[in-house]
């Protein structure tokens, strides 16, 4: 085996780890990119190195951009009042791609769960906190599954909130369901229809 043959099947290992993809459909991207060299492998490449230096979570909300605050918690426009708490980056991505929230977000990075031991401090739990008291916040949606876990985050978040209004996403999350896996229709029914918690 020669040692452009190995360069090759690194990248296509590497390739074949990444959601959605195997080693089948990794190949052919490979070849694709090959073939297409100048339009597709270049800007690739340079496109992956930039990110890899650049990308970072935002302090605030913990989504993930290219600056210490993301353009969401740094727009004017999104100073509503409102803040929509999401277990994941995925889940404020679908939430704007659906866009029909027009507030800032808050990224827990997870659930509480007592068999993994995932307490608050694991979770971007105090830091919101903080920004409820400090944002001029008048209410907290939140977006979190309708798992067990997800539950318990949930009612736990709205022990800790006092004089801001609590809500949640309306049914129409299915049970474990990522916000990701939702259509945009179903989003902005859910968001719409929201019911205090
Ligand atoms: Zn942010």
């Amino acid at each position: 085996m020669t040692d452009g043959t190995r360069d090759l099947d690194h990248l296509i290992d590497l390739l074949a780890k990444l959601p959605g993809l195997g080693p089948r459909s990794a190949r052919r991207a490979v070849l694709h990119l090959i073939k297409k060299r100048s339009l597709h492998l270049l800007p690739l490449a340079e496109a992956l190195t930039k990110v890899g230096q650049t990308a970072r979570e935002c302090l605030n909300c913990g989504n993930i951009g290219t600056s210490d605050i993301c353009d969401i918690c740094q727009s004017d426009k999104r100073a509503t009042g409102e803040i929509c708490v999401v277990e994941d980056v995925a889940d404020l991505w679908a939430m704007e791609r659906a866009g029909v929230f027009k507030g800032r977000y808050h990224v827990l990075g997870g659930t509480l769960s007592a068999l993994d031991a995932v307490g608050p401090d694991e979770l971007r739990i105090p830091k919101l906190i903080d920004r409820v008291a400090s944002e001029a916040v008048t209410e907290v949606i939140l977006a979190l599954s309708a798992t067990v876990d997800g539950q318990t985050t949930a009612h736990y978040i709205a022990d800790q909130l006092g004089g801001v209004t609590v809500t949640s996403l309306a049914q129409g999350v299915p049970v474990g369901g990522e916000l990701d896996y939702l259509d945009d229709g179903t989003i902005s029914a859910a968001l719409k229809a929201r019911k205090s918690f």
